[in-house]
């Protein structure tokens, strides 16, 4: 991998700062080289592409591209649901929280239905069991959405990463309760190399049925693959996707970049590198007094309580970053390209200012 000249700016406001990956680069040109290709997916690169993924996961299952994550999770979820279900997911769901009510928008108004945010399991960005039990099991009547869909978030928002065992214990109760399971794996990659496990393992085996599968964050120019493991899910989805204006006309060139990924592990490096790059910031935060992190990362962000004028310094300085949560807590996002010298000049100016 050749990161960009350090001469460049980086920053740590989030993973799409970073631009695409030498390996998508590559089979972009490659797509644009192959001369005219049908448009809409019928293209060498869109077969290509949907069959590494199919190979990737070992199962069949309907594999759909779009543009972005809003779309791919609001989509899937509207193929999950009428629009009298509803959806459990955490208070930090991006589903919930991100998407300008895109998931209800295009469900026709299926509600989302947050677990509560004070309990152990939800500081650190997660649904269990019990929470989603409770939620379903609330309430039975007519005058309450039916609960229909758990979406659960793999690495989640808080950077934190369900283990195989943890989805399998949701899948369960939702499976024995009769809802779907959606994965909005925005930075699945992430979660894949930390856990260290097959992608199978995690997802279809564990009894998700849809996963909408990030693209952008791990090193593609744009574009997210929803795959359907439940492919009765994906009937009419084509529709779907068209309708709301996420199908491409030149899809090769969102396609073809998955090949790059996909080839010789690419999207496992690129999310080993950023959730390493990650692993650097948070050793070198916890030797800062001063400087509170929040929780272990085990992804590719770290989040860390700062004092307010000590965020403004470094905004000053212009580092750009997000301060997520409330109180001074901020999200410290690393990516494909993150340099180690990009991470010590961050962290000797957090300690100067610090001091
Ligand atoms: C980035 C992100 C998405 C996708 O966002 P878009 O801007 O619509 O591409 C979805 N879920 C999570 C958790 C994200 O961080």
């Amino acid at each position: 991998m050749t990161p960009h000249s350090s001469s460049l700016r980086e920053h740590f406001a989030s993973d799409n700062y970073a631009g695409m990956c030498p390996e998508a680069t590559h089979w972009f040109l490659e797509a644009n080289n192959s001369g005219h290709q049908p448009g809409y997916g019928d293209d060498i690169w869109t077969q290509r592409s949907t069959d590494m993924i199919r190979e990737l996961f070992g199962t069949p299952c309907d594999v759909y591209f779009v543009f972005n994550g809003t779309a791919a999770n609001s989509l899937a979820l509207a193929a999950m649901c009428q629009s009298y279900h509803s959806v459990i997911c955490t208070p930090v769901a991006h589903v919930d929280t991100d998407e300008c009510g895109g998931p209800e928008f295009f469900s026709n108004g299926s509600k989302l239905l947050t677990t509560e945010s004070d309990s152990p399991a939800a500081r650190l960005g997660k649904l269990t069991p019990q929470a989603v039990e409770q939620l379903i099991t609330k309430r039975s009547d007519i005058h309450y959405p039916k609960p229909k869909v758990v979406s659960l978030t793999q690495a989640t928002e808080l950077g934190t990463v369900y283990t195989v065992e943890e989805v399998r214990a949701i899948c369960a109760v939702a499976r024995q309760r009769g809802l779907k399971v959606h994965m909005d794996g925005a930075r699945f990659a992430n979660a894949v190399a930390s856990l260290r496990c097959h992608p199978a393992e995690v997802t279809w085996r564990a009894g998700v049925d849809v996963l909408c599968f990030g693209g952008t964050k791990n090193g593609l120019p744009i574009g997210e693959a929803v795959v359907f493991f439940d492919r009765a899910l994906s009937e009419d989805f084509a529709y779907r996707v068209k309708q709301a204006g996420q199908l491409a006309s030149k899809m090769r060139f969102i396609s073809a970049p998955w090949v790059g990924l996909l080839e010789n592990e690419v999207w496992l490096r690129n999310a080993r590198h950023a959730n390493a790059m990650a692993q650097r910031l948070y050793a070198a935060l916890r030797e800062l007094p001063g400087a509170t992190v929040l929780h272990p990362p085990e992804a590719n962000g770290v989040f860390v309580q700062l004092p307010r004028e000590v965020i403004d310094g470094l905004h000053a300085k212009g580092w750009k970053f997000y301060e997520f949560i409330a109180g001074g807590g901020c999200r410290l996002m690393c990516a494909w390209d993150t340099t180690p010298e990009a991470v010590d000049a961050f962290v000797a100016d957090l300690a100067a200012a610090l001091r």
